[in-house]
């Protein structure tokens, strides 16, 4: 859908109908520095900062949030400057403005001591307002929806910097849509078959189970009106990179215990409860799948109750019970209520996520204890952001591995004639030995000897996934 200047104003008039003076102002501005500048897809610049206004104006973002999210690009691509910024609307707009421009710099992967005090600074900054870390998700969000228009290799760059910086980010603040959906577009381009085989199969299972499901549901809704209970339901597949990762661990689409679920939406606590008790009446539920994220919230503060049953049929069927309340939460993270105490939104956000936010408590704590730049990066790349690492073969195809792992991982990885008859690696054009640590978008070359005879013990230390340490064990086992 195209959106124009009149939808982005229609959504602000439902909730903060005095400040349309100061949004068509920010939207003159910005459509004047971006005057003669076109997005990848011909359109006209301004189209991209009008959408990402758009998408916050739907989380009910304030003011400042709307004019910077309009502004976002104006620094860092045209002639403006933030001074003139801070002039023209106000202090935070600026810091706001200057906040996302750094941001697009966010490079981890650097390994200078220089740009270790950069991002430092940029992550803690981060931590001080997170409307910057929204506007910043949004932003990628709709450059996402775009991509298409963008060179094959920068489809996927932009793709693995979106599964390493900014789904996590988005995981942090409980912004669980945004999430689900820069992952999904990230899979689509970074793995087009895999993702193309995995949707097929999910279409088919839609059609097979639609029946079955709407019949479950429609049992369960019986029920509740029996017992005064008021609900509304929704029924949900599981997206496709989720189901990918689900097939990573060796599980059988078949076996996807979650694949199709049912959402009960109600209006308090006590009523979710009451629909947990009502639903294992109906359907035997399966023991060690039932999760109560009410009583003990994730740590992104996600709260439902999860249980699988045997629903009609006996087909495995999820149920995710929550409130009203809690299911924005689950969509917009907290974001969808710190907006609506609008002047006092930054405050309040600041606080709520020091105080709830695994994330940003850690980014404290780790500020306050380390004092090394490199090695503050360091931790925070491993102990807030992607626990896997992508990098690329030869012939650009894109392999995942978990953090840390080594050029023999990678070669196992790829096939064990390959690991066994590896004698060096190349890495970003220039040889490695072959204990080196690979790093996100690493270009990988194994060199291979069909004569060496190699994987020696020693290699076991130098690995880190099951396959390498199983397939350097048979080797050796078998080479005795
Ligand atoms: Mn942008």
């Amino acid at each position: 859908m195209e959106i124009t200047e009149q939808d982005l104003e229609k959504k602000v008039l439902s909730y903060a109908p005095f400040d349309i003076p100061k949004l068509r102002k920010a939207y003159d501005y910005a459509k004047n520095y971006h005057k003669e500048q076109k997005r990848a897809s011909g359109e006209p610049y301004i189209i991209h900062p009008l959408n990402v206004s758009y998408v916050l104006s739907s989380m009910h973002a304030d003011i400042d949030t709307l004019c910077a999210a309009m502004l976002h690009d104006v620094v860092e691509d045209t002639e403006g400057t933030l001074d003139d910024i801070e002039k023209k609307f106000n202090k935070d707009v600026r810091d706001l403005v200057d906040g996302v421009t750094k941001m697009t710099k966010l490079d981890l992967n650097n390994k200078k001591e220089l740009s270790a005090i950069n991002l430092r600074r940029i992550i803690v900054s981060l931590a001080k307002d997170p409307r910057i870390i929204i506007i910043k998700l949004v932003d990628r969000l709709h450059n996402m929806r775009t991509l298409e228009y963008k060179s094959l290799e920068k489809q996927k760059s932009k793709a693995l910097e979106t599964l390493e910086i900014y789904v996590p980010l988005a995981y942090y603040i409980g912004a669980s849509r945004i999430k689900d959906e820069l992952e999904n577009i990230a899979f689509r381009y970074l793995k087009p078959s895999i993702y193309g085989d995995i949707n097929k199969q999910r279409e088919d299972l839609k059609k097979e189970t639609k029946e079955i499901l709407e019949n479950t549901k429609a049992k369960v809704s019986d029920l509740f009106k029996k017992n005064g209970l008021k609900a509304n339901f929704e029924i949900r597949y599981k997206d496709n990179y989720s189901i990918y990762k689900k097939l990573l661990t060796h599980i059988k689409f078949e076996m996807i215990h979650d694949m199709m679920s049912i959402k009960v939406l109600v209006k308090n606590t006590k009523d979710c409860y009451l629909a947990l008790m009502l639903i294992h009446e109906l359907y035997t539920p399966i023991n060690n799948r039932f999760k109560d994220y009410i009583a003990k919230p994730k740590t992104n503060m996600y709260k439902s109750i999860h249980t699988t049953v045997f629903g009609e049929d006996n087909h495995l069927i999820q149920f995710q019970i929550r409130t009203y309340e809690m299911e924005r939460v689950a969509i917009f993270g907290l974001t969808s209520y710190w907006f609506k105490y609008k002047n006092n939104a930054k405050n309040i956000m600041k606080q709520d996520l020091e105080d709830n936010f695994q994330f940003f408590k850690s980014i404290k704590e780790l500020d306050s204890t380390i004092l090394d730049n490199i090695e503050f990066v360091s931790r925070i790349k491993k102990e807030l952001f992607s626990s896997n690492i992508y990098v690329y073969t030869t012939t650009g195809e894109v392999i995942e591995l978990p953090n840390g792992a080594t050029v023999i991982d990678f070669a196992y990885k790829i096939h064990t004639d390959i690991g066994n008859s590896m004698v060096a690696a190349i890495v970003n054009d220039e040889a490695v030995a072959l204990d080196y640590v690979l790093e996100n978008q690493d270009r990988v070359r194994i060199i291979t000897d069909s004569t060496a005879y190699v994987p020696k013990e020693e290699w076991l230390d130098k690995v880190v996934t099951t396959t390498a340490k199983n397939k350097i064990m048979e080797f050796i086992r078998d080479n005795e």
